[in-house]
């Protein structure tokens, strides 16, 4: 019988999981089901429960529930416990065990773009979920300097203030998001200002080598401006992947290839 997984959020229909993982399955040899499963908005904690006691094997969490999955863990990664917010969850021996994947999603999207992370120094936009997730991985994989800018500037201390102690290896500091200024070697977009449209205004005063936009599926006002100055840019889709591979093989202990995957990436 076929291992069971699902991706459970609200709203679901969106969600690429299901196809990405039945293609990781179809290359690795492996029979599983993986569906999309709409949650409640008030009844997240009973749906995963019922899909668990069920045979259920793994579920991946989206919008808005990641911060709720984070809570009700029993066991948690280290990467997990520094986002406060959990993508991925799994029972064993009975407990219910969350990691998040995102961060480590972006860091093999980026490296498989070429994209060195060794000693870099980066800028990201936005101060929410996704920031969070973001850094600890960021620092792991090589970065020295990080810049966090937000429209609301107390959302970026705040984030670093909680993030200071367990990246003791990089310089995190805050920029606001309508004074950007220095040098760069990446520059992500974190906001979601691509997903309504709005428009980010990147000023001469900033400089950057390398332009990654977490959202995909369309060219953003972020990813144009970058595009304007000739640099090498990416939409977000590789990190989708990036971290349906790495639950991949926490679910299944088998790794799938990155760069085999992409050609399932939206057009614009
Ligand atoms: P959150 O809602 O947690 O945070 C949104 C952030 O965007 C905040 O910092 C907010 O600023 C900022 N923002 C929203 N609108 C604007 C605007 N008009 N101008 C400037 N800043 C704005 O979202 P997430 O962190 O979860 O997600 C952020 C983005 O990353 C989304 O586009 C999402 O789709 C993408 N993403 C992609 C993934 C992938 O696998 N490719 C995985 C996870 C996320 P403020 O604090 O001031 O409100």
């Amino acid at each position: 019988m076929s291992k069971s997984f699902a991706v459970v959020g609200h709203p679901i229909e969106h969600s690429r999981s299901p196809e990405l993982h039945h293609a990781f399955a179809q290359k690795t040899g492996l029979d599983i089901d993986y569906q999309k499963r709409l949650a409640p908005l008030d009844g997240f904690a009973s749906n995963i429960k019922s899909f668990f006691a069920s045979g259920g094997c793994g579920l991946n969490v989206t919008v808005p529930f990641k911060e709720q999955a984070f809570e009700l863990c029993d066991v948690l990664t280290e990467r997990a416990k520094i986002a406060k917010a959990v993508n991925t969850l799994w029972m064993e021996n009975g407990l219910l065990h969350g990691d998040n994947t995102d961060g480590q999603g972006l860091v093999n999207a980026i490296q498989s773009l070429g994209w060195s992370l060794k000693n870099s120094k980066i800028l990201i936009l936005g101060a929410g979920g996704a920031t969070r997730g973001v850094i600890y991985p960021l620092v792991q994989a090589g970065a020295t300097h990080i810049s966090i800018a937000n429209r609301t500037i107390e959302r970026a201390q705040q984030l670093v203030n909680d993030l200071k102690a367990h990246v003791t290896q990089a310089e995190l500091s805050v920029l606001p998001l309508n004074d950007l200024n220095g040098d760069f070697n990446i520059i992500i977009n974190a906001t979601s200002a691509s997903l309504s449209g709005e428009a980010l205004c990147l000023p001469k005063t900033v400089h950057f080598e390398y332009a990654y936009e977490m959202a995909y599926g369309k060219v953003s006002s972020f990813l144009q401006q970058a595009e304007q100055r000739q640099v090498p840019t990416s939409d977000g889709f590789g990190m989708l992947v990036g971290q349906a591979i790495e639950a991949f093989y926490i679910w299944n202990g088998v790794k799938p290839e990155l760069s085999d995957f992409l050609t399932l990436a939206p057009s614009h």
